[in-house]
């Protein structure tokens, strides 16, 4: 398959190539040369870019308004019917990788065997499985109770023999959960270094989800691959991020999703104050530690409250407008860099790399909103 585009995007952070043919052979990128005359495409757009990457999602959550009562409620048929359906609807927007932190009864793991096998269609995935949480803490919904460094290491064991291929812990309250709040810490630094170090042991990756000041230095401390959220960092965090290169995946959609359908009413209170609060150290703080040289990927805890799975693009869009980034370096947050943390491919497009990528009419940096309505998806050499 050659396809022809007017302005190229690699999803480094490289100099868009203009006029240019992309060879695909089987499923991934045979060569990338300037467009040759004479020789008709099977395609053509204005703008290439790879396939987004969400380095945070949820499969089994759609968006409900009170997302805790939704998942707690469902049973674990409903929530397999719901994943299978939100991978399908990420796939069709042009999001052709995801990583999902946290989901119960293995679900997930399941779902990304599927995936791989052919026989449902979603993005290429990892998967968490359960989150590790204190008991009574942030997120039991998505996972599992945690009390000692011993139960801490049992459980990564545990989420190991499930199918899990990262880890997710919980270093502070959250917004979703009733009674949790996000500036406390909740797993200690002694359960967070012993998860850390097992899942390290099998070459997991470690996710914390972290808010509050204390619980992201305590997970930055203990090791952590990536801070979830981190929305509550101070300048010592932001030393703490850069000495030991840790991501930061700031979930920009998250709290504005949630703050922008307060009018309808239909959220829990507990929610939108905690929102609110959140919101407002996250519009300083996460512009501050971009501009301080931390790490930034791309991920927007798609499946929380009014935050689609189809709606990735907006987090991107949110990185360009809140953070200051160009739209090439918001597109390179949600592509090189995501998957650099996920670790399942360079989410970049060359030769010799996986053929993901999308077709668009417009280039992302007149407009950053053509990356909501692809006119075609490819994953893997094929037109999804
Ligand atoms: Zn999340």
């Amino acid at each position: 398959m050659i396809l022809r585009t007017g302005v190229f995007y690699d999803g480094t952070l490289a100099a868009p190539k203009r006029n240019v043919d992309i060879v695909i052979d089987g499923d991934r990128i045979s060569e990338i040369h300037s467009s040759a005359e004479g020789v008709a495409p099977d395609a053509t757009a204005a703008c290439i870019t790879p396939g987004m990457v969400n380095a945070h999602v949820h499969l089994i959550g759609s968006g409900e308004p009170n997302t805790m009562a939704a998942i707690a409620l469902a049973n674990p048929n409903q929530l397999m019917l719901t994943a299978v359906a939100n991978a399908a609807k990420s796939l069709r927007a042009g999001i052709t990788t995801v990583r999902d932190l946290g989901a119960p009864h293995g679900i997930v793991p399941a779902l990304r065997d599927a995936v791989n096998a052919g026989s449902v269609p979603g993005p290429r995935m990892r998967a968490a499985g359960r989150a590790l949480c204190m008991t009574g803490g942030h997120g039991w919904w998505i996972g599992r109770a945690v009390d000692s460094p011993f139960e801490a290491r049992k459980a990564v064991r545990e989420e190991l023999l499930d199918g899990a291929d990262c880890i997710k812990v919980i270093a502070t309250g959250g917004v979703l959960t009733k009674g949790a709040v996000p500036g406390n810490a909740q797993l200690l630094p002694d359960e967070l270094e012993s998860a850390i170090s097992e899942a390290h042991r099998h070459g997991l990756r470690v996710a914390s989800h972290a808010i509050g000041t204390e619980g992201i230095k305590n997970a930055l401390r203990a090791g952590i691959d990536s801070v979830e959220h981190g929305h509550m960092l101070d300048d010592e965090a932001i030393e703490l991020f850069k000495a030991r290169d840790v991501y930061l995946v700031p979930t920009l959609s998250a709290p504005t999703c949630i703050l922008a359908h307060i009018h309808e009413g239909a959220q829990p209170a507990f929610v939108v104050e905690k929102a609110e609060r959140v919101n407002e150290a996250m519009l300083v703080n996460i512009r501050h530690a971009f501009e301080m040289g931390v790490k930034i990927a791309g991920g927007s805890d798609a499946g929380t409250p009014y935050n689609d799975h189809d709606n990735y693009a907006y987090e991107v869009e949110l990185i360009h407008t809140l953070l200051g980034m160009t739209p090439q370096q918001a597109l390179h947050a949600a592509t090189e860099v995501a998957a650099e943390l996920i670790g399942l491919h360079r989410g970049t497009l060359a030769p010799g790399e996986p053929a993901d990528l999308l077709l668009l009419t417009r280039d992302i940096s007149d407009d950053i909103r053509t990356l909501r309505a692809p006119q075609r998806v490819i994953k893997a050499g094929t037109t999804v």
